[in-house]
């Protein structure tokens, strides 16, 4: 009798369903990050980032758009989106720390949504006052931000 290796698989996708998504064993950090440009890009208060080494997850590349942009850090943050219905699904983050890891948002998993555990909570510095968040570490920016540039105005916080 062989030993059964068994394997945590997850699913997830899009609003509209047309981007789907599995992922394979455990996530290897997992952030919420209150930070200008993930309220902006999600319209909400934070963004939920379940981070996984690239070949742990697989798409069915179904019908998505990209959108890059620049953080203080002086890298670049590519969403992975549904050309469809909008929702971010994935994201990278290059060059830094995070370069090998692709990102998984963290509502966009098939209920039970919020399976894995929260390690951290960055840039609190812009967190919304009613979010009572209750994880291991919380920072006012994070352990990886060395901005080499600051942003202002609206976008005053982000990393
Ligand atoms: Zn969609
Ligand atoms: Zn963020």
């Amino acid at each position: 009798m062989g030993r059964i290796i068994t394997i945590e698989s997850k699913t997830g996708g899009c609003l509209c369903g047309a981007v789907r998504f599995e992922t394979v064993g455990k996530p290897a950090r997992v952030s919420i990050c209150h930070c200008r440009y993930c309220q902006l890009r999600t319209g909400t208060a934070f963004g939920i980032g379940v981070y996984f080494n690239s070949e742990q997850v697989t798409f069915n590349y179904g019908a998505t758009d990209t959108y890059s942009y620049e953080t203080e850090n002086g890298s670049t943050t590519e969403l992975l989106r549904c050309a469809k219905c909008g929702t971010t699904v994935s994201w990278t983050i290059s060059p830094g720390a995070l370069r090998h890891m692709l990102a998984v948002a963290g509502a966009t998993f098939d209920p039970p949504t919020f399976w894995y555990d929260v390690e951290r909570e960055v840039f609190t510095r812009s967190k919304a006052e009613f979010c009572q968040i209750s994880v291991p570490e919380s920072y006012n920016e994070s352990p990886i931000y060395n901005p080499v540039r600051r942003d202002n105005g609206r976008l005053k916080g982000g990393g």
